[in-house]
Protein backbone atom coordinates (compact mmCIF):
# COMPACT_ATOMS: atom_id res chain seq x y z
CA UNK A 1 0.00 0.00 0.00
CA UNK A 2 1.10 3.40 -0.72
CA UNK A 3 1.25 6.62 1.28
CA UNK A 4 2.28 5.45 4.91
CA UNK A 5 3.39 2.07 3.56
CA UNK A 6 6.52 0.21 5.67
CA UNK A 7 9.72 -0.19 3.76
CA UNK A 8 8.36 -4.09 2.86
CA UNK A 9 5.48 -2.69 1.61
CA UNK A 10 7.27 -0.37 -0.65
CA UNK A 11 10.20 -3.02 -1.79
CA UNK A 12 7.26 -5.47 -2.53
CA UNK A 13 5.32 -3.38 -4.93
CA UNK A 14 8.77 -1.91 -6.55
CA UNK A 15 9.53 -5.86 -6.97
CA UNK A 16 6.00 -6.72 -8.40
CA UNK A 17 6.25 -3.42 -10.74
CA UNK A 18 9.17 -4.87 -12.52
CA UNK A 19 8.08 -8.56 -12.44
CA UNK A 20 5.10 -6.87 -14.44
CA UNK A 21 6.92 -5.03 -16.64
CA UNK A 22 9.00 -8.45 -17.63
CA UNK A 23 6.22 -11.02 -17.56
CA UNK A 24 2.92 -10.04 -18.49
CA UNK A 25 3.53 -6.02 -20.48
CA UNK A 26 5.25 -7.73 -23.15
CA UNK A 27 1.98 -10.26 -23.79
CA UNK A 28 -0.46 -7.48 -23.71
CA UNK A 29 -0.47 -6.21 -27.70
CA UNK A 30 -0.70 -9.77 -29.16
CA UNK A 31 -3.47 -10.74 -25.99
CA UNK A 32 -5.89 -7.67 -26.91
CA UNK A 33 -5.30 -8.61 -30.43
CA UNK A 34 -6.31 -12.14 -30.59
CA UNK A 35 -8.66 -12.51 -27.71
CA UNK A 36 -6.69 -15.53 -26.04
CA UNK A 37 -5.30 -15.29 -23.01
CA UNK A 38 -1.26 -15.72 -22.62
CA UNK A 39 -1.24 -18.20 -19.64
CA UNK A 40 2.88 -17.72 -19.99
CA UNK A 41 2.40 -14.79 -18.06
CA UNK A 42 0.51 -17.02 -14.80
CA UNK A 43 3.27 -19.50 -15.49
CA UNK A 44 5.89 -16.69 -15.01
CA UNK A 45 4.61 -14.96 -11.99
CA UNK A 46 3.88 -18.50 -10.45
CA UNK A 47 7.72 -19.81 -10.98
CA UNK A 48 8.58 -15.70 -9.00
CA UNK A 49 6.83 -17.00 -6.32
CA UNK A 50 4.03 -14.06 -6.62
CA UNK A 51 1.22 -16.50 -5.59
CA UNK A 52 2.79 -18.10 -2.81
CA UNK A 53 3.60 -14.62 -1.07
CA UNK A 54 0.58 -13.63 -1.34
CA UNK A 55 -1.30 -16.66 0.38
CA UNK A 56 1.28 -16.88 3.19
CA UNK A 57 -0.67 -16.25 6.45
CA UNK A 58 -3.91 -17.11 7.53
CA UNK A 59 -7.39 -17.67 5.99
CA UNK A 60 -6.94 -14.11 4.33
CA UNK A 61 -3.67 -14.94 3.26
CA UNK A 62 -1.69 -12.19 3.40
CA UNK A 63 -4.30 -8.55 2.43
CA UNK A 64 -1.63 -6.33 2.13
CA UNK A 65 0.27 -8.06 -0.81
CA UNK A 66 -2.71 -9.29 -2.50
CA UNK A 67 -3.74 -5.38 -3.08
CA UNK A 68 -0.47 -4.28 -4.00
CA UNK A 69 -0.26 -7.21 -6.71
CA UNK A 70 -3.65 -5.99 -8.10
CA UNK A 71 -2.98 -1.86 -8.14
CA UNK A 72 -0.06 -2.76 -10.06
CA UNK A 73 -1.50 -5.18 -12.14
CA UNK A 74 -4.33 -2.23 -12.78
CA UNK A 75 -1.65 0.04 -12.84
CA UNK A 76 0.49 -1.53 -15.76
CA UNK A 77 -2.44 -1.06 -17.75
CA UNK A 78 -2.72 -5.30 -18.41
CA UNK A 79 -6.73 -5.03 -19.32
CA UNK A 80 -7.87 -8.32 -19.33
CA UNK A 81 -4.27 -10.08 -19.28
CA UNK A 82 -4.06 -8.60 -15.31
CA UNK A 83 -8.10 -9.96 -15.09
CA UNK A 84 -7.15 -13.13 -15.64
CA UNK A 85 -4.06 -13.43 -13.54
CA UNK A 86 -6.04 -12.12 -11.11
CA UNK A 87 -8.63 -14.44 -11.44
CA UNK A 88 -6.60 -17.36 -11.48
CA UNK A 89 -4.15 -16.45 -8.34
CA UNK A 90 -7.26 -14.59 -6.06
CA UNK A 91 -10.97 -16.32 -6.57
CA UNK A 92 -9.61 -19.65 -7.88
CA UNK A 93 -6.87 -20.26 -5.72
CA UNK A 94 -8.30 -18.84 -2.76
CA UNK A 95 -11.15 -21.72 -2.88
CA UNK A 96 -8.12 -24.30 -3.96
CA UNK A 97 -6.45 -22.98 -0.55
CA UNK A 98 -9.47 -23.47 1.82
CA UNK A 99 -10.60 -26.62 0.22
CA UNK A 100 -8.29 -29.16 -1.29
CA UNK A 101 -8.18 -32.13 1.16
CA UNK A 102 -7.18 -35.13 -1.28
CA UNK A 103 -4.37 -35.65 -3.05
CA UNK A 104 -5.66 -34.50 -6.13
CA UNK A 105 -7.23 -31.09 -4.95
CA UNK A 106 -3.73 -30.88 -3.46
CA UNK A 107 -1.50 -31.35 -6.43
CA UNK A 108 -4.47 -29.19 -8.45
CA UNK A 109 -3.88 -26.01 -5.52
CA UNK A 110 0.29 -26.43 -5.56
CA UNK A 111 0.59 -26.46 -9.01
CA UNK A 112 -2.19 -23.19 -8.95
CA UNK A 113 0.66 -21.75 -6.21
CA UNK A 114 3.72 -22.08 -8.61
CA UNK A 115 1.65 -20.65 -11.80
CA UNK A 116 2.05 -24.76 -13.65
CA UNK A 117 -1.86 -24.68 -14.04
CA UNK A 118 -4.16 -22.18 -14.68
CA UNK A 119 -7.40 -22.32 -12.87
CA UNK A 120 -10.76 -20.38 -13.13
CA UNK A 121 -14.37 -20.08 -11.52
CA UNK A 122 -17.17 -21.37 -13.61
CA UNK A 123 -20.63 -20.27 -12.17
CA UNK A 124 -22.35 -18.27 -14.42
CA UNK A 125 -25.32 -19.85 -16.64
CA UNK A 126 -27.39 -19.28 -19.29
CA UNK A 127 -30.42 -17.89 -16.95
CA UNK A 128 -28.46 -17.42 -13.72
CA UNK A 129 -25.48 -14.87 -13.05
CA UNK A 130 -26.57 -12.99 -9.77
CA UNK A 131 -28.49 -14.99 -7.82
CA UNK A 132 -25.99 -18.06 -7.78
CA UNK A 133 -28.23 -19.86 -5.32
CA UNK A 134 -30.13 -20.86 -8.26
CA UNK A 135 -27.86 -23.04 -10.26
CA UNK A 136 -28.96 -25.61 -11.72
CA UNK A 137 -28.28 -26.21 -15.58
CA UNK A 138 -24.79 -27.92 -14.69
CA UNK A 139 -25.80 -30.94 -12.79
CA UNK A 140 -23.59 -33.13 -10.55
CA UNK A 141 -24.79 -36.87 -10.64
CA UNK A 142 -23.35 -39.59 -9.22
CA UNK A 143 -21.73 -42.39 -11.62
CA UNK A 144 -20.94 -45.60 -10.28
CA UNK A 145 -18.22 -44.81 -7.95
CA UNK A 146 -17.45 -41.12 -9.24
CA UNK A 147 -19.41 -38.29 -11.09
CA UNK A 148 -20.59 -37.24 -14.05
CA UNK A 149 -20.58 -33.22 -14.70
CA UNK A 150 -22.68 -31.96 -17.35
CA UNK A 151 -23.33 -28.32 -18.05
CA UNK A 152 -22.89 -25.18 -20.14
CA UNK A 153 -21.43 -22.59 -18.24
CA UNK A 154 -22.25 -19.01 -19.93
CA UNK A 155 -18.76 -16.31 -18.88
CA UNK A 156 -15.45 -18.17 -18.23
CA UNK A 157 -12.27 -16.14 -17.48
CA UNK A 158 -9.96 -17.39 -18.95
CA UNK A 159 -12.07 -20.00 -20.19
CA UNK A 160 -10.35 -21.36 -22.77
CA UNK A 161 -6.69 -21.17 -21.18
CA UNK A 162 -7.63 -22.75 -18.15
CA UNK A 163 -5.95 -26.36 -17.20
CA UNK A 164 -8.74 -26.90 -14.33
CA UNK A 165 -11.96 -25.12 -13.98
CA UNK A 166 -13.92 -24.94 -11.15
CA UNK A 167 -17.39 -25.43 -11.92
CA UNK A 168 -20.54 -24.40 -9.41
CA UNK A 169 -22.96 -27.11 -9.91
CA UNK A 170 -26.21 -28.67 -8.78
CA UNK A 171 -26.10 -32.00 -6.89
CA UNK A 172 -29.55 -33.35 -5.37
CA UNK A 173 -28.46 -32.25 -2.21
CA UNK A 174 -27.22 -28.87 -3.15
CA UNK A 175 -24.79 -26.62 -4.84
CA UNK A 176 -21.20 -28.24 -4.75
CA UNK A 177 -17.79 -27.78 -6.74
CA UNK A 178 -16.06 -29.69 -9.27
CA UNK A 179 -13.01 -29.68 -10.46
CA UNK A 180 -13.10 -29.98 -13.90
CA UNK A 181 -9.81 -30.78 -16.48
CA UNK A 182 -9.68 -28.93 -19.82
CA UNK A 183 -9.56 -31.79 -21.85
CA UNK A 184 -13.16 -32.57 -20.67
CA UNK A 185 -14.66 -29.10 -21.73
CA UNK A 186 -15.55 -28.11 -25.35
CA UNK A 187 -15.08 -23.94 -25.78
CA UNK A 188 -18.51 -23.10 -27.46
CA UNK A 189 -17.83 -19.53 -27.95
CA UNK A 190 -14.84 -17.32 -27.70
CA UNK A 191 -17.02 -14.15 -26.47
CA UNK A 192 -16.27 -10.74 -27.66
CA UNK A 193 -16.39 -9.03 -24.89
CA UNK A 194 -16.40 -4.68 -25.18
CA UNK A 195 -12.96 -4.60 -22.99
CA UNK A 196 -10.86 -6.97 -21.36
CA UNK A 197 -9.64 -8.56 -24.90
CA UNK A 198 -7.14 -10.37 -23.41
CA UNK A 199 -9.06 -12.35 -20.65
CA UNK A 200 -10.09 -14.84 -23.21
CA UNK A 201 -13.89 -15.08 -21.71
CA UNK A 202 -15.36 -18.24 -23.01
CA UNK A 203 -18.34 -20.19 -23.18
CA UNK A 204 -17.78 -23.91 -21.95
CA UNK A 205 -19.60 -27.13 -22.33
CA UNK A 206 -18.35 -29.51 -19.70
CA UNK A 207 -18.97 -33.06 -20.19
CA UNK A 208 -16.79 -34.59 -17.53
CA UNK A 209 -16.43 -38.04 -15.27
CA UNK A 210 -14.71 -37.43 -12.38
CA UNK A 211 -13.59 -39.27 -9.55
CA UNK A 212 -14.89 -38.11 -5.64
CA UNK A 213 -11.19 -36.32 -5.06
CA UNK A 214 -12.54 -34.26 -8.20
CA UNK A 215 -15.65 -33.06 -5.60
CA UNK A 216 -13.36 -29.71 -3.87
CA UNK A 217 -16.11 -28.35 -2.24
CA UNK A 218 -19.20 -31.20 -1.78
CA UNK A 219 -22.67 -30.25 -1.88
CA UNK A 220 -23.97 -27.92 0.65
CA UNK A 221 -20.79 -26.17 0.04
CA UNK A 222 -20.46 -24.81 -3.05
CA UNK A 223 -21.79 -21.25 -2.50
CA UNK A 224 -20.25 -20.53 0.27
CA UNK A 225 -17.05 -21.51 -0.72
CA UNK A 226 -17.58 -19.62 -4.15
CA UNK A 227 -18.92 -16.89 -2.44
CA UNK A 228 -15.24 -16.68 -0.36
CA UNK A 229 -13.45 -17.11 -3.29
CA UNK A 230 -15.56 -13.90 -4.59
CA UNK A 231 -14.87 -11.63 -1.85
CA UNK A 232 -10.60 -11.64 -2.79
CA UNK A 233 -12.23 -10.92 -6.54
CA UNK A 234 -13.91 -8.14 -5.38
CA UNK A 235 -10.84 -6.44 -3.27
CA UNK A 236 -8.62 -7.59 -6.48
CA UNK A 237 -11.36 -5.76 -8.87
CA UNK A 238 -11.39 -2.38 -6.92
CA UNK A 239 -7.77 -2.34 -6.15
CA UNK A 240 -7.18 -2.98 -9.81
CA UNK A 241 -9.23 0.21 -10.91
CA UNK A 242 -7.81 2.20 -8.09
CA UNK A 243 -3.99 1.06 -9.60
CA UNK A 244 -5.38 1.52 -13.63
CA UNK A 245 -7.18 4.91 -12.02
CA UNK A 246 -3.75 6.14 -11.04
CA UNK A 247 -2.07 5.36 -14.44
CA UNK A 248 -4.81 7.27 -15.87
CA UNK A 249 -4.88 10.40 -13.73
CA UNK A 250 -0.83 10.54 -14.08
CA UNK A 251 -1.09 10.26 -17.80
CA UNK A 252 -3.87 13.25 -18.06
CA UNK A 253 -1.99 15.38 -15.74
CA UNK A 254 1.08 14.85 -17.41
CA UNK A 255 -0.76 16.04 -20.82
CA UNK A 256 -1.71 19.10 -19.05
CA UNK A 257 1.95 20.37 -18.37
CA UNK A 258 2.94 19.40 -21.90
CA UNK A 259 -0.10 20.47 -24.20
CA UNK A 260 -0.51 23.94 -25.30
CA UNK A 261 -3.26 25.56 -26.79
CA UNK A 262 -4.02 29.29 -26.46
CA UNK A 263 -0.53 29.76 -26.33
CA UNK A 264 -0.63 27.82 -22.71
CA UNK A 265 0.18 24.79 -21.27
CA UNK A 266 -3.54 22.94 -20.64
CA UNK A 267 -2.72 23.18 -16.86
CA UNK A 268 -3.08 27.06 -16.45
CA UNK A 269 -6.76 27.04 -17.94
CA UNK A 270 -8.61 26.28 -14.41
CA UNK A 271 -11.37 24.98 -15.38
CA UNK A 272 -9.00 21.48 -16.45
CA UNK A 273 -6.69 21.67 -13.58
CA UNK A 274 -9.24 22.01 -10.72
CA UNK A 275 -11.27 19.04 -12.70
CA UNK A 276 -8.23 17.01 -12.74
CA UNK A 277 -7.38 18.11 -9.21
CA UNK A 278 -11.42 16.80 -8.37
CA UNK A 279 -10.50 13.47 -9.35
CA UNK A 280 -7.04 13.50 -7.86
CA UNK A 281 -8.94 13.49 -4.85
CA UNK A 282 -11.53 11.15 -5.24
CA UNK A 283 -9.14 9.00 -6.33
CA UNK A 284 -6.97 9.44 -3.07
CA UNK A 285 -10.53 8.80 -0.99
CA UNK A 286 -11.20 5.52 -3.08
CA UNK A 287 -7.90 4.08 -2.52
CA UNK A 288 -7.85 5.33 1.87
CA UNK A 289 -11.15 3.54 1.93
CA UNK A 290 -9.86 0.38 0.22
CA UNK A 291 -6.91 0.31 2.62
CA UNK A 292 -8.74 0.80 5.53
CA UNK A 293 -11.27 -2.09 4.50
CA UNK A 294 -8.23 -4.29 4.02
CA UNK A 295 -6.95 -3.55 7.31
CA UNK A 296 -10.35 -3.93 8.66
CA UNK A 297 -10.68 -7.49 7.26
CA UNK A 298 -7.28 -8.43 8.53
CA UNK A 299 -8.18 -7.33 12.16
CA UNK A 300 -11.54 -8.78 11.67
CA UNK A 301 -13.67 -5.09 12.08
CA UNK A 302 -14.82 -5.30 8.72
CA UNK A 303 -17.69 -6.82 7.19
CA UNK A 304 -18.67 -8.63 3.96
CA UNK A 305 -21.32 -5.39 3.41
CA UNK A 306 -17.51 -2.66 4.23
CA UNK A 307 -16.32 -4.70 1.19
CA UNK A 308 -18.87 -5.28 -0.80
CA UNK A 309 -19.70 -0.96 -0.78
CA UNK A 310 -15.86 -0.15 -1.67
CA UNK A 311 -15.85 -2.57 -4.65
CA UNK A 312 -19.42 -0.95 -6.05
CA UNK A 313 -18.41 2.68 -4.92
CA UNK A 314 -15.17 2.45 -6.49
CA UNK A 315 -16.39 -0.10 -9.85
CA UNK A 316 -18.86 3.14 -10.42
CA UNK A 317 -15.86 5.85 -10.08
CA UNK A 318 -14.05 4.52 -12.00
CA UNK A 319 -15.44 5.01 -15.56
CA UNK A 320 -16.28 8.45 -14.97
CA UNK A 321 -12.75 9.17 -14.11
CA UNK A 322 -11.30 7.48 -16.97
CA UNK A 323 -13.73 8.98 -18.49
CA UNK A 324 -12.61 12.57 -18.01
CA UNK A 325 -8.99 11.74 -18.48
CA UNK A 326 -9.53 10.48 -22.16
CA UNK A 327 -11.36 13.90 -22.54
CA UNK A 328 -8.38 15.80 -21.44
CA UNK A 329 -6.61 14.46 -24.18
CA UNK A 330 -8.84 15.60 -26.44
CA UNK A 331 -9.42 13.52 -30.03
CA UNK A 332 -6.15 11.44 -29.25
CA UNK A 333 -8.01 10.67 -25.83
CA UNK A 334 -10.71 8.30 -28.67
CA UNK A 335 -7.88 6.49 -30.52
CA UNK A 336 -6.98 3.35 -29.76
CA UNK A 337 -3.48 3.31 -30.70
CA UNK A 338 -2.20 5.98 -29.59
CA UNK A 339 -3.06 6.73 -25.96
CA UNK A 340 -4.15 3.57 -23.76
CA UNK A 341 -7.32 5.66 -22.30
CA UNK A 342 -10.23 4.14 -24.59
CA UNK A 343 -8.63 1.13 -24.16
CA UNK A 344 -8.72 1.45 -20.29
CA UNK A 345 -12.27 3.03 -20.52
CA UNK A 346 -13.80 0.12 -21.52
CA UNK A 347 -11.64 -2.52 -19.46
CA UNK A 348 -13.04 -0.54 -16.30
CA UNK A 349 -16.62 -0.68 -17.12
CA UNK A 350 -17.06 -4.45 -16.48
CA UNK A 351 -16.09 -3.97 -12.61
CA UNK A 352 -19.36 -3.12 -12.41
CA UNK A 353 -20.36 -6.73 -13.19
CA UNK A 354 -17.46 -9.06 -12.25
CA UNK A 355 -17.71 -10.91 -8.75
CA UNK A 356 -21.19 -9.49 -8.46
CA UNK A 357 -22.55 -6.29 -10.04
CA UNK A 358 -23.43 -3.24 -8.53
CA UNK A 359 -26.79 -4.68 -7.53
CA UNK A 360 -25.58 -7.65 -5.55
CA UNK A 361 -23.36 -5.58 -3.71
CA UNK A 362 -25.68 -2.97 -2.81
CA UNK A 363 -27.99 -6.37 -1.62
CA UNK A 364 -25.23 -7.03 0.79
CA UNK A 365 -24.58 -3.19 2.27
CA UNK A 366 -28.28 -3.29 2.36
CA UNK A 367 -28.44 -6.19 4.80
CA UNK A 368 -25.84 -4.39 7.35
CA UNK A 369 -27.83 -0.98 6.94
CA UNK A 370 -27.48 0.41 10.94
CA UNK A 371 -30.69 0.08 12.80
CA UNK A 372 -30.88 2.53 16.02
CA UNK A 373 -34.46 2.67 17.37
CA UNK A 374 -33.54 4.25 20.92
CA UNK A 375 -31.49 7.06 18.27
CA UNK A 376 -34.79 7.27 16.34
CA UNK A 377 -36.99 8.08 19.09
CA UNK A 378 -34.30 10.75 20.36
CA UNK A 379 -34.36 12.42 17.03
CA UNK A 380 -37.74 11.93 15.70
CA UNK A 381 -41.11 13.04 17.93
CA UNK A 382 -43.72 10.88 17.05
CA UNK A 383 -45.69 11.71 14.34
CA UNK A 384 -48.82 13.62 15.66
CA UNK A 385 -52.12 11.46 15.58
C1 LIG B 1 -15.87 -10.01 -19.23
C2 LIG B 1 -16.66 -10.91 -18.32
C3 LIG B 1 -16.01 -11.95 -17.66
C4 LIG B 1 -16.73 -12.81 -16.84
N1 LIG B 1 -16.07 -13.86 -16.26
C5 LIG B 1 -16.77 -14.76 -15.53
C6 LIG B 1 -16.12 -15.90 -14.95
O1 LIG B 1 -14.89 -16.07 -15.04
N2 LIG B 1 -16.88 -16.82 -14.31
C7 LIG B 1 -18.23 -16.68 -14.18
O2 LIG B 1 -18.87 -17.55 -13.62
N3 LIG B 1 -18.87 -15.59 -14.67
C8 LIG B 1 -18.17 -14.63 -15.33
N4 LIG B 1 -18.82 -13.54 -15.87
C9 LIG B 1 -20.26 -13.40 -15.67
C10 LIG B 1 -20.64 -12.36 -14.61
O3 LIG B 1 -20.25 -12.79 -13.33
C11 LIG B 1 -22.16 -12.16 -14.73
O4 LIG B 1 -22.40 -11.54 -15.98
C12 LIG B 1 -22.72 -11.31 -13.59
O5 LIG B 1 -22.67 -12.01 -12.38
C13 LIG B 1 -24.18 -10.89 -13.86
O6 LIG B 1 -24.95 -11.98 -14.23
P1 LIG B 1 -25.88 -11.92 -15.55
O7 LIG B 1 -25.01 -11.54 -16.68
O8 LIG B 1 -26.60 -13.21 -15.64
O9 LIG B 1 -26.86 -10.74 -15.29
P2 LIG B 1 -28.30 -10.83 -14.56
O10 LIG B 1 -28.18 -11.57 -13.27
O11 LIG B 1 -29.32 -11.28 -15.55
O12 LIG B 1 -28.56 -9.30 -14.23
C14 LIG B 1 -28.94 -8.34 -15.21
C15 LIG B 1 -29.06 -6.99 -14.51
O13 LIG B 1 -30.09 -7.03 -13.54
C16 LIG B 1 -29.57 -6.73 -12.26
N5 LIG B 1 -30.22 -7.58 -11.26
C17 LIG B 1 -30.28 -8.93 -11.24
N6 LIG B 1 -30.96 -9.35 -10.17
C18 LIG B 1 -31.33 -8.25 -9.48
C19 LIG B 1 -32.07 -8.02 -8.29
N7 LIG B 1 -32.53 -9.04 -7.54
N8 LIG B 1 -32.27 -6.75 -7.89
C20 LIG B 1 -31.80 -5.70 -8.62
N9 LIG B 1 -31.10 -5.86 -9.76
C21 LIG B 1 -30.87 -7.11 -10.19
C22 LIG B 1 -28.09 -7.02 -12.33
O14 LIG B 1 -27.37 -6.30 -11.36
C23 LIG B 1 -27.79 -6.60 -13.75
O15 LIG B 1 -27.61 -5.21 -13.79
C24 LIG B 1 -18.12 -12.64 -16.67
C25 LIG B 1 -18.77 -11.58 -17.32
C26 LIG B 1 -18.06 -10.73 -18.14
C27 LIG B 1 -18.79 -9.63 -18.86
Amino acid sequence: MQGTASAETTAFRSRVRKLVATHLTPLVPEAEQTRIFPREGIAAMGAEGLFRERWTGGPYGDLGRSVVISEELGRAGLGGVGAGVSLHFEAATAILRRCARTPYAIEVRENALDGRYVCCLATTEQHVGSNLAEVGSTTLTRDGSGWRVRGIKWFVSPGAAADVVLVLCRAEDGLAIAMVPQEDITVVKRLETTGMRGLGTARLDIDAHVSDEAIIAGPGLGLPMVTFGLLFERLAIAAGAVGSLELALTLASTHLRRRKQHGVALFEHQALRLRMADLVSQTALARHALYGVIAGLSAGSSSLGDLAGVKVTIARMAEPIVSECMHIFGGRGYLEDETPMARLWRDLRVGRVGAGTDEVMWELVASEMPVDDDLYDTWIPEEPS
